[in-house]
């Protein structure tokens, strides 16, 4: 519990950073407005495939990304085609411009091709409006980033309880689930703290957990070591070796070779293209 006792109190309170006091005023907002707008009781999309779909969880096909620059196409994608099945566990490696974000922002329906198709779980993703789109993306894909992303001055179970609130989970259901979460992580002792009193392991670790919580059909990383040192980095992709062994379906972006190991198949991108698409052998690790 170090040191935390007295910050519940003062949380929420201007007092400190008045823009990050504003901030969390309009996140707060923001949820309620969420909540609102889908009412509490259906958290799930409609389209929802039957529980017997069981298809690729990604099926993408000749997919292009065309950024326009004023006179300049980017072509970032240039007709790229991918199925990834369930409880696969895949690595993206490319070098710096072959279209890893872009192609990342496409698979987390943060981002719609140019031309192509791409069905997240049998789901149409470009034909739904956006609320859909949000709904389908809290539901099915648990996101971790390079810099955790957690929501600073919030404290390490509320941060993992945040896509619940979203989807309108009442809240005893999102604090079990939450700290179910926070366990399978092994934080349990850490629920209380503030994302700055954790080391960038302990919240990278804490990102997992929220990417966790719904149960999604697949972890989506980009780069989620890139910022952690050795020894947190093999905390991290311990944790991603044992959720493959448990049957989660991981895609994990990087552009070091020694991540990429951990993973069952390498995919490598060169100029918006897969030049690669390989199985590994999976190394037994401690
Ligand atoms: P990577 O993540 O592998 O470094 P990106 O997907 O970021 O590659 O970029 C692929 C190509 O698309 C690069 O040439 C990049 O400059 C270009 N690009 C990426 N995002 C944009 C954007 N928003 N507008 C214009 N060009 C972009
Ligand atoms: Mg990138």
């Amino acid at each position: 519990m170090a040191g935390t006792g007295g910050s519940g109190a003062d949380r929420g309170r201007p007092g400190g950073d008045p823009h990050e006091w504003r901030r969390r005023r309009e996140l707060r907002l923001e949820r309620l407005r969420e909540t609102r707008r889908r009412g509490r009781a259906d958290p799930v999309p409609t389209q929802e495939p039957r529980r017997s779909y069981d298809g690729p969880v990604i099926d993408v096909r000749e997919v292009q990304k065309t950024y326009q620059m004023g006179d300049i196409a980017v072509r970032a994608l240039r007709g790229l085609s991918l199925q990834v099945d369930r409880g696969e566990f895949v690595a993206i490696m490319g070098a710096s411009g072959s279209g890893k974000t872009t192609l990342m922002n496409i698979l987390g329906c943060l981002d719609v091709p140019t031309s192509g198709t791409y069905r997240l779980n049998g789901l149409d993703v470009q034909g739904m409006d956006e609320d859909t789109q949000a709904d389908v993306r809290n539901r099915y894909i648990g996101f971790v980033f390079q810099s955790f992303n957690l929501i600073p001055r919030t404290k390490a179970s509320a941060n993992v309880e945040l896509p619940l609130t979203y989807a309108g989970l009442p809240r005893l259901e999102r604090q079990r689930r939450a700290r179910a979460a926070m366990a399978s992580v092994g934080l349990t002792d850490r629920a209380h703290h503030l994302p700055s009193e954790l080391s960038g392991g302990q919240q990278q670790r804490v990102a997992v957990a929220r990417a966790l919580v719904t149960n999604p059909a697949m972890i989506l990383a980009d780069e989620p070591t890139g910022n952690l040192d050795t020894s947190s980095t093999a905390e991290i992709l311990g944790i991603f070796d044992r959720l493959s062994r448990q049957g989660r379906t991981i895609v994990l972006i990087t552009h070091e070779e020694d991540v990429a190991r951990h993973a069952r198949r390498v995919i490598r991108l060169r100029d918006g293209r897969i030049i690669a698409d390989e199985p590994q052998q999976f190394e037994v690790r401690a």
